[in-house]
């Protein structure tokens, strides 16, 4: 059965027209990355730009680079980040981290529909978007709740929850397009509809999507959202983050965080604080050159590809690795806990088995010789297997599956302690 397995990855590899991009990457030997939707691989291109900023830009320019390099720098991203997810380039702001870009959205949401006092998320959400949301309510706004819809299986919630739960008195809804542990993927044009139904607004997290399926803010009529860019996108560990807002809503909207680089005139070095009327008045401070940099590489080859053919390999290796998991691995004990139907989730697939720890760190610290193979856990026992399709082979699925078989039948995980390292 396997000889026929590494038959068929042999040959939808030879089929696979975006293989030659994993050439773009930096690829060790003897490692499988399944890890692509926590912190993508490095483009080659990064280490000869970053290198150039460095050496030459700093080193040499320093502050004359400012005028010369780097002022337009996060609008020349935000420009290429708009042309992945569907928007405007002057609705993206690039900047900060997710979990800041979130704050400063939500708290502009609350702000203007101060009338009503229910926020919605879901049990699936990534726990930052619910530590934010816990600590607007405690800190700026009191009178309001949380509600939060509990998937029935822990995998998908279905739009029957979300009729059920948004109501005339919903000021914010905040959900992970593509949810961190099992992948599910929500209809994002559809809950729109039905927030805007109530008038409420919604708040989108792209982390898990952006960069791996296809996102269209404006034809879904998406209010706002944020994301990373480390992930899919391949922009390097801690790499800036995006908020979008869509044009109309952006002048009613008020961070809260008043700063200079939020100013109309930062350089006029006024006493007085007066935000600028565009996207940017969701800036804060100096912008981060160095990363802001090492987004570039990733992003250009993301837009060279086209999302919807990164998609449509992406559905089948989700597809592929499935068949796979189904074949040999739920037979000795595990379960899949992604939707079954494609069109339903993201690129990863996430496996449980009681000895989920044991065996992802027998993965990652292999003392039989074997390949390394780097997926991550999540608590209590998901094993996620991401898929980045602009890197990873149909062969290294075949690899990894047959691996942790090898694992588990040979009880190899018993050698492994169960102690958890601080990153997992
Ligand atoms: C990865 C991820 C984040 C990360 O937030 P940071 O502030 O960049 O650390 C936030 N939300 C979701 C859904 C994620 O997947």
């Amino acid at each position: 059965m396997i000889n026929e397995l590494y038959q068929k990855a042999f040959e939808l590899d030879q089929k696979d027209e975006l293989a030659p991009f994993r050439e773009e990457f930096v690829n060790e030997p003897h490692t499988i990355y399944l890890d692509g939707n926590s912190l993508g691989k490095l483009p080659k291109k990064t280490i000869e730009q970053t290198n150039n900023l460095v050496a030459n830009q700093w080193g040499k320019g320093l502050i004359r680079s400012w005028n010369d390099h780097w002022i337009d720098l996060p609008q020349k991203t935000a420009a290429k980040i708009a042309e992945i997810v569907g928007a405007q380039p002057d609705e993206i702001f690039v900047g900060d981290s997710t979990s800041l870009n979130l704050y400063k959205l939500a708290f502009a949401a609350l702000h203007l529909n101060q009338q009503k006092k229910k926020i919605i998320s879901d049990n699936l959400n990534f726990p930052t978007d619910l530590y934010i949301l816990q600590g607007l309510i405690h800190q700026q706004f009191k009178d309001h709740s949380l509600s939060i819809i509990e998937s029935q299986n822990g995998i998908t919630v279905s739009e029957k929850q979300f009729e059920e739960t948004i109501d005339n008195h919903t000021a914010l809804v905040v959900l992970s397009h593509v949810v961190f542990k099992s992948a599910f993927m929500y209809d994002m044009a559809q809950i729109n509809a039905l927030a805007h139904q109530k008038d409420a607004l919604v708040i989108w997290d792209l982390s898990h999507s952006v960069g791996a399926v296809p996102i269209n803010l404006n034809e879904s009529e998406a209010d706002m959202a944020v994301g990373c860019t480390y992930k899919y996108l391949n922009g390097g560990p801690g790499a800036p983050a995006f908020l979008y807002v869509r044009r109309d809503l952006q002048k009613q909207l008020q961070s809260p965080v008043w700063a200079w680089f939020s100013h109309q005139a930062p350089f006029d070095f006024s006493l007085d604080y007066q935000p600028k009327d565009s996207i940017q008045r969701f800036a804060v401070g100096t912008p981060s050159v160095l990363s802001l940099a090492a987004i570039e590489a990733g992003l250009d080859i993301t837009i060279e590809t086209g999302i919807d053919r990164l998609r449509a390999k992406s559905q089948q290796q989700t597809e592929f690795l499935i068949e796979l998991i189904q074949q040999l691995l739920v037979p000795i004990g595990f379960s899949i806990a992604s939707p079954l139907d494609v069109n339903q989730r993201g690129s990863h697939i996430s496996i449980r088995h009681p000895e989920g720890y044991r065996i992802s760190q027998a993965m990652i610290k292999p003392n039989d010789g074997s390949k390394i193979i780097i997926p991550d856990f999540r608590p209590p026992d998901n094993i996620r297997l991401g898929i980045a399709p602009l890197y990873n082979t149909f062969t290294e699925l075949v690899d990894s599956v047959e691996r942790i078989w090898k694992i588990v039948t040979e009880e190899q995980f018993k050698s492994y302690s169960n102690e958890r390292t601080v990153v997992t």
